[in-house]
């Protein structure tokens, strides 16, 4: 079957390759089943790794089948596999338990204290950009076939509904938490699932976005939703709780560390800011007010967490906010999906998109595979 892979730390080796096709006999105790994929999402992670900055091979070969946004759906079940059937639709997780630590252990492993985790398309094991793929049923959660057309955004929802998980459960530290206000800082694919999550929980929701209001699509579809767009240009997020008032819930997803520290003096008392930005470059950041933000942090009760990875009970969470906003605001989700690329032969250009996305309008890219 075809695939495409990379050559890991070799910048732009995206290339088509064919691999022998997978069964369900490739997992152990009758748990296979074997999903024939329909789409597969392309993010920054995936332009990282094709960038030669990120990813690793499987032990034994030398590329990596790229690919962990995705959506499939069931071929073939393993005689021990009751809770799928032919036809099911669905959406598997990225990282498996094969690590050392106690978090693997236990089935935690987003919580894996390794420097060495196993993510399909990522890290270790190959990923979804492929026409087939076999997995465990332990790591596919089903898809309602409602919501089959718009499945392939549960991976990066996921990552927000685990950050909003530690949220609620740090949270809990108060006893009582009525969040009202929250800001999400970035509005591209990631800040706008965020933007939808939140609203889903009733959240008045402020989003923040570098390019100016006149024509982003981006701010149409915060407005849509019943969020504000402002662009940074004209008002800083500490500017804005002059207008707004100090949130109770900051999620920053722009990929702009300096900016997290204004998030830090803009969070309300009792409050909470979620890092989702995986920064993997060198910036530093000078004139940052610490005796204020370290006060804030200590006289307020503020906290602060990072989230990366989901596991399954996040992606069962996806679901349901899915499910819900198709319900609430039917064809939202949809309208993010801006770039389809039929077919794995056209994998340049959905680096090409990737990698001038605000020039193209793109929200998600993403490859179809097969007819869903
Ligand atoms: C993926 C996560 C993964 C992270 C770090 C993200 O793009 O969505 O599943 O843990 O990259 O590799």
């Amino acid at each position: 079957m075809k695939a495409i892979a990379v050559i890991p730390k070799q910048p732009n080796s995206a290339h088509l390759v064919e691999v022998n096709t997978p069964t369900v006999d490739d997992i152990p105790d009758g748990r296979g089943v074997l999903v024939e994929v329909l789409r597969v999402g392309a993010c920054g992670t995936d332009r990282e790794i094709n960038n030669g900055e990120y990813g690793v091979a499987p032990q034994g070969f030398d590329f990596l089948v790229l690919g962990h946004e995705n959506f499939g759906r069931v071929k073939e079940v393993g005689e021990n596999v009751k809770e799928l059937a032919v036809g099911d639709y669905v959406v598997a997780t990225v990282r498996r338990p094969r690590g050392h630590s106690i978090y693997d252990t236990i089935g935690e492993q987003d919580f894996t204290t390794d420097n060495e985790y196993y993510e399909r398309g990522i890290s270790r094991i190959h990923g979804y950009m492929a026409e087939f793929y076999s997995e465990s049923a332990d790591f596919l959660v089903k898809i309602p076939p409602t919501i089959a057309e718009i499945a392939v955004l549960l991976e990066p929802l996921s990552i927000i509904e685990k950050g909003l998980k530690q949220a609620s459960d740090i949270q809990e530290r108060l006893k009582i938490w009525h969040p009202k206000t929250a800001a999400v800082l970035g509005t591209g694919n990631v800040g706008l699932l965020t933007i939808m999550a939140l609203r889903m929980r009733g959240y008045e929701v402020h989003g923040f976005g570098k390019d100016r209001r006149e024509g982003y699509k981006n701010a149409d579809l915060c407005e849509s939703i019943g969020a504000t767009y402002d662009s940074t240009n004209d008002m800083s997020i500490l500017d804005s709780t002059k207008k707004y008032g100090e949130y109770d819930l900051i999620f920053e997803c722009t990929g702009y560390s300096p900016i997290v520290f204004d998030a830090m003096q803009s969070l309300n008392e009792n409050g909470i800011l979620i890092l989702a930005s995986v920064t993997g470059g060198t910036r530093t950041t000078d004139k940052v007010p610490s005796d204020k933000i370290n006060q804030m942090f200590v006289l307020g009760n503020r906290a602060l967490v990072g989230t990366v990875n989901a596991n399954r009970e996040h992606f069962e969470m996806g679901v349901k906010d899915l499910a819900l906003c198709e319900a609430m605001y039917a064809g939202w989700l949809g309208r993010m999906l801006t770039h389809k690329v039929e077919g794995l032969e056209n994998y340049e250009k959905v680096f090409e998109i990737l990698n001038n996305s605000s020039r193209y309008g793109a929200i998600k890219t993403y490859f179809e595979i097969a007819k869903i």
